[in-house]
């Protein structure tokens, strides 16, 4: 069943109730309204969506001014609605065992008891709609994750990099990736096992991530090459921050299994030009590596133009 943590404006008077349909208005009217919003929210899939229609339809019985969803068990995104008030109160979504994350509502100010019952029949007919959309919200995140080191794997990196193209053409802005591969890494494997092989992955993964600050823009598309996609950022900004992912990697001890074992990475950098698509971006980036690899690796190369 559905439980809820209330915190009133801004005391924790936190309680855990179950939440009931209760009536919002009248007995009839609220069967009513029930029933219209549950079918409603059963047309999508889409939590943006999904959020919306209850927020609208809430705000047409309860005067809230914000609603903000997070569920962090599940996602990093937070929802928001509206404009954030003063006056909160939270629900903790429990359904069967499973977290769903928590609603926040909002205005200037406080609730009554009346309207907090309102909003509580209306979040159960909410709730298995949205536990619906989290599914398959995180089942669409899994598809484009490689589930060995949490980055995104070839398809997401395929579509991430077309809408990172686009959006860059359209307004204009420098766009750069960094081609990444593990200097060696079948030593590595020879020499500790595959186990260590994929500690040091999955470390390598995560250092990409927090020396560039772009956890969502990481990709593994082959077995120890990496791709990052920086948007907003020339080949000079790239370089710099491709020679502080090397550096960084350099100076890395990956414990594993009482091992620690040290490694280096080659990187190819390119950046957006006229005309450019998946492809071309990314095999001058894939060239530039290539030398990297070729001129002793554990550095750093940036692209060169093909002769007009
Ligand atoms: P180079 O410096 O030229 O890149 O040499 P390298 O040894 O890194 O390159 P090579 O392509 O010869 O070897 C890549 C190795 O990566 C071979 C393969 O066994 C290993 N590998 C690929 N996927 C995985 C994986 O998921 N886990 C582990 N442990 N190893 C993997
Ligand atoms: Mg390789
Ligand atoms: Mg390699």
């Amino acid at each position: 069943m559905v439980t809820s943590v209330r915190t009133l404006g801004s005391v924790a008077s936190a309680k855990d109730n179950a939440v009931r349909l209760r009536p919002p208005v009248r007995q009839n009217d609220s069967t009513e309204t029930l029933f219209h919003l549950t079918q409603s929210l059963q047309t999508s899939l889409d939590i943006s969506r999904i959020l919306e229609m209850f927020f609208e339809q809430l705000q047409s019985i309860v005067p809230v001014r914000g609603m903000v969803y997070k569920n962090p068990i599940a996602f990093t995104q937070t929802f928001s609605l509206g404009k954030e008030s003063a006056h909160h109160v939270d629900y903790r979504l429990n359904l069967q065992q499973e977290s769903l994350g928590e609603l926040t509502f909002s205005r200037s100010r406080r609730f009554a008891e009346p309207e907090l019952e309102t909003i509580e029949g209306l979040i159960s007919a909410l709730i298995f709609p949205l536990r619906n959309a989290v599914h398959y919200r995180q089942a669409l995140l899994s598809a484009l994750r490689d589930p060995l080191t949490g980055a995104g794997n070839r398809a997401g990196m395929d579509q991430s990099l077309e809408r990172e193209i686009l959006l860059a053409q359209r307004y204009e802005q420098p766009l750069s990736i960094l081609a990444i591969d593990i200097d060696f890494f079948k030593n590595i494997n020879d020499k500790f096992g595959h186990v260590c092989g994929d500690d040091v992955l999955k470390e390598v993964a995560q250092s990409i991530a927090e020396v560039t600050r772009q956890t969502d823009m990481t990709f593994r598309f082959g077995g120890e090459e990496f791709m990052v996609i920086l948007s907003k950022t020339d080949l000079q900004g790239a370089s710099l921050i491709a020679e502080r992912v090397r550096k960084f990697i350099e100076s890395l001890q990956v414990e594993s299994h009482k091992e620690l074992i040290k490694t280096t990475v080659s990187i190819g950098v390119s950046t957006l030009h006229q005309g450019d698509d998946n492809t071309s971006l990314f095999d001058r980036a894939d060239k530039a590596l290539y030398r990297a690899k070729r001129s002793g690796r554990n550095r750093v190369v940036t692209e060169t133009l093909p002769k007009a």
